[in-house]
C-alpha cells in the first residue's frame, strides 16, 4: 500500500503535480514511517519546497528594500544618515520574517524524517546565517563542521567555513551586496539595472557562497 502512494507521488512529480505529491508523500510517510522509499520520497518532496520557501525568504527580503527605496547616492554613501537609514532597512519587516520562518519550519519538516540529509542540512546552515550573522554564524558553523567531519574528502565544506568564519569586509557583514545594498538592482541614468554583481540576487558575492 505504502509503496503504491510512493509511485503515485512519483508519478504526480513527473507530471509536474507538486501539490499532489506533497501530499502523497505525506501519507506515504505517516503510513510507513519506517519505509525507506517513503522517508526518501518524502525528503525529496519536501526539501524542494524548503528550497523554494528560502528562495523566497530571500527574494521577500530584497523586495522589502527596494520598496523602502533607499536612494543610495554613491556619492553619500558613507554619510552617517545614509548609513543609518540602511541599517534600518535591515531590520526585517514581519513579512521577511515571516518568510524566514516559514522557510525554518520547511527543512526543519525534512530534517524531522531524514536527519541525515545532506542538501538539508546544507540549506539550513544558509539560511541561519543568512537570516541574522550574530546568531546564525555559529550555528552554520556547528553545522559545516559536522558535515566536514562526516564527510573529509568533501572540499566545498572547508571552502564555505573558510568564507563565513569571520565577519565578511566587502559587505560589513550585512550579508548585502555592497554594489547594488541588497536591492538587486542599480539605478544609472535613471534606468535600474540589474546588478551584474550579486546577479540581481542582493547577496554579497563575497560571504554569500553559503
Ligand atoms: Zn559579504
Ligand atoms: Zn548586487
Amino acid at each position: 500500500m505504502t509503496s503504491t502512494k510512493v509511485d503515485e507521488a512519483k508519478a504526480a512529480l513527473e507530471r509536474g503535480q507538486f501539490d499532489a505529491a506533497f501530499r502523497l508523500s505525506e501519507e506515504a510517510q505517516t503510513e510507513q514511517p519506517e519505509d525507506p522509499a517513503a522517508r526518501e520520497m518524502y525528503a525529496v518532496v519536501h526539501l524542494a519546497r524548503a528550497i523554494r520557501l528560502s528562495d523566497r525568504a530571500r527574494e521577500a527580503r530584497r523586495q522589502d528594500l527596494l520598496r523602502r527605496e533607499i536612494e543610495y547616492d554613491e556619492e553619500f554613501q558613507d554619510s552617517p544618515e545614509v548609513a543609518r537609514a540602511y541599517d534600518e532597512a535591515a531590520q526585517d519587516s514581519p513579512e521577511v520574517a515571516r518568510a524566514y520562518d516559514e522557510a525554518a519550519a520547511a527543512i526543519d519538516d525534512v530534517l524531522r524524517v531524514a536527519p541525515d540529509n545532506w542538501k538539508a542540512r546544507m540549506l539550513k546552515a544558509a539560511l541561519v546565517f543568512r537570516r541574522d550573522r550574530e546568531s546564525g554564524r555559529p550555528q552554520a558553523l556547528e553545522i559545516l563542521e559536522a558535515l566536514a567531519a562526516a564527510d573529509p574528502t568533501n572540499k566545498q565544506i572547508p571552502f564555505t567555513i573558510r568564507k563565513i568564519e569571520r565577519p565578511c569586509a566587502r559587505c560589513s557583514d550585512t550579508g548585502f551586496c555592497p554594489h547594488c545594498k541588497g536591492r538587486g538592482q542599480r539605478r544609472f541614468l535613471r534606468m535600474d539595472r540589474k546588478c551584474e554583481q550579486c546577479y540581481g540576487r542582493g547577496i554579497c558575492p563575497a560571504c554569500g557562497v553559503l
